[in-house]
């Protein structure tokens, strides 16, 4: 056995067997619903003793969860070696809010990463600045150069990698080194990779985000987000969101569990698809560019073989010039592909971007309109042909 099946072998493993306690699951295979707010005590002794305590894995108020929303959050950090515990948000912007608030005050500097998620740019140049926090963007492969960003006011680092958009892989092992040398705290947003595709936390990351609505729900049907920390960075994280009264529903924990069962299957299929379909347009003469980690010649593609064990299903491109009308001939003609936000799902979606918008740090040039393809886990040749006829549209609109 190859080292990359032994990989994928433990992957699909662990995401079988993560937090399935038998005490909270009572013998049946999945952890069920408990939905509460009130807990009942058997004695004003006992009630006053479950507030005095730590109430880490014990039932208290409905605020602090349940056991469906323990297993989901003990599943998660088992999925990063080094990390402590994982926090739950209602969605995956709520778990950037929770990580970032635990960090900064009124004074400190962000660096963010100029190729964030666009609500995450937001909150920086909104609710964080309205609070005295400011934010310096920066070039997303800077690596090691990061140094000379790092004043005395800045505490902390947001990364995300690959890009929103744009798919540009950062050094996050060489960022981590000099943040940590600097004593400024390090968040990644981590949705596109998984802790499958890159174990954040071993690589050096104080807080690692997902929008679990993607990848670990899977089916499109619930919002959840996640912040799995290091050691020295839970209690801050979880004081903070307690303080901000964050819990996440436990149907949609128990929804994100039952997602995170086929995670690896599904992400296998999901990259091997997308790597079909990304090495397909580029050799088409309609496309310029594919964006994509795992192509030779993407931004960053060095750091992606370096550091991640495989590819998800997210990636774009750049038609070789052409109008914006036969952009969306081309969308509105893709019949597998639905038109929509998110992605993460078990079907293909398709979004036309554009990612020059919402830069300042840098600028790229890009030859022609842009699309980004969540590739689903529909067969892949019907996929393709799908694109093909789409195609044909793009091209009789201009
Ligand atoms: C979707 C997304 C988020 C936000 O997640 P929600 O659950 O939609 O709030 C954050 N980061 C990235 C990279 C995303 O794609």
């Amino acid at each position: 056995m190859s080292d990359d099946e032994a990989r994928s072998l433990a992957d699909a493993t662990r995401v079988v067997q993560a937090g399935r306690r038998d005490e909270w699951t009572g013998g049946v295979v999945n952890t069920p619903v408990w939905r509460a707010s009130t807990i009942l005590y058997d004695s004003v002794e006992h009630l006053r003793d479950a507030g005095a305590r730590d109430t880490h894995h014990r039932l208290f108020y409905g605020r602090r969860g349940t056991p469906t929303q323990w297993a989901l959050a003990d599943a998660l950090t088992s999925l990063e070696p080094g990390a402590e515990a994982t926090f739950l948000y209602p969605s995956g912007v709520a778990a950037i809010a929770a990580a970032l608030l635990s960090v900064l005050s009124p004074g400190d500097e962000l660096l963010l990463v100029d190729s964030a998620y666009d609500p995450t740019r937001s909150m920086a140049l909104g609710l964080l600045k309205r609070m005295g926090i400011t934010t310096r963007f920066y070039e997303p492969l800077i690596g090691a150069d990061i140094a000379e960003l790092i004043g005395d006011q800045t505490r902390a680092i947001l990364l995300e990698s690959p890009g929103s958009l744009t798919f540009e892989v950062q050094d996050v092992p060489a960022i981590t080194a000099v943040a940590r040398a600097r004593g400024v705290v390090t968040l990644l947003d981590n949705t596109w990779a998984t802790p499958l595709l890159f174990p954040a936390i071993r690589h050096g990351i104080d807080l690692s985000i997902l929008a679990c609505t993607k990848y670990i729900v899977g089916h499109s049907d619930a919002m959840l987000g996640s912040v799995t920390a290091a050691p020295a960075h839970w209690a801050k994280l979880r004081d903070t969101s307690f303080a901000l009264g964050q819990v996440a529903a436990p149907d949609d924990c128990w929804l994100g569990s039952r997602g995170l069962r086929t995670m690896a299957i599904r992400l296998a299929r999901h990259g091997a698809s997308a790597l079909v379909l990304a090495r397909w347009l580029q050799d088409r003469p309609e496309v310029a560019e594919v964006l994509h980690p795992a192509l030779p010649g993407s931004p960053g593609h060095a750091q992606f073989v370096r550091d991640f064990t495989g590819a998800s299903g997210l990636f774009a491109f750049t038609f070789a010039g052409g109008t914006d009308a036969q952009r969306i001939a081309f969308v509105d003609a893709l019949e597998l592909f639905g038109i929509g936000y998110s992605w993460g799902g078990y079907e293909s979606l398709a979004l036309p971007i554009d990612p020059e918008r919402h830069r300042t740090a840098t600028r790229r040039e890009h030859a022609g309109p842009m699309v980004r393809l969540q590739v689903g886990l529909e067969d892949v040749s019907d996929l393709l042909a799908d694109i093909e006829r789409a195609l044909l549209a793009w091209r009789h609109a201009g």
